[in-house]
Parts: C-alpha cells; structure tokens; sequence
C-alpha cells in the first residue's frame, strides 16, 4: 500500500499501525523525502463497503479447517480452546 505526505507529497513509509476496530485502524507514517521533508503523521485507513462478498463465514472457514484436522490434531486443539 503507498501513503502519500501530505506536506510535500512525496512516498511514505508506513512505520507501525494501530488497529481502532474490525474497520478502522491508524497507520503511523514517516516521510521519505528526509532531506527536505521527513515529516511524520497518521493517516487512517478505514473499510468502505464489500465489493465481492466472502464466500463463507469466519465460522464456515473455521469449520471446514477444523475438518481437516487429523483425530489427534482435533483434541489437541479441544485442550487448547478449554484452557
Ligand atoms: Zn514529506
């Protein structure tokens, strides 16, 4: 993903970022234009709307990788989802 700086509208790198929600999260941004620039700002990037939907649910997904599970694999991960 590019980030533009908004002072000088040079590249950006995307330093670290801050998840706000399943929607929403904060990207903490560096300049690369450091010998005339190098400013540092957070740009948010946010979801808009579903162009395609998912084929399945997280559920579904979850489900049908779970299935694939040897018998083993399965109670392994039965102990680990009691705690
Ligand atoms: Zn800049």
């Amino acid at each position: 993903m590019r980030v533009i700086c908004p002072h000088c509208q040079s590249k950006a790198l995307i330093t670290s970022s801050n998840r706000l929600s399943d929607m929403v999260q904060d990207l903490y941004c560096q300049c690369k234009n450091t010998a005339d620039c190098g400013a540092s700002f957070v740009s948010t990037l946010a979801f808009k709307h579903t162009i395609n939907p998912p084929l399945r649910t997280t559920e579904q997904i979850a489900m049908s990788l779970i299935n694939r599970l040897s018998k083993e694999e399965k109670e392994a991960l039965q102990r680990q989802m009691s705690g």
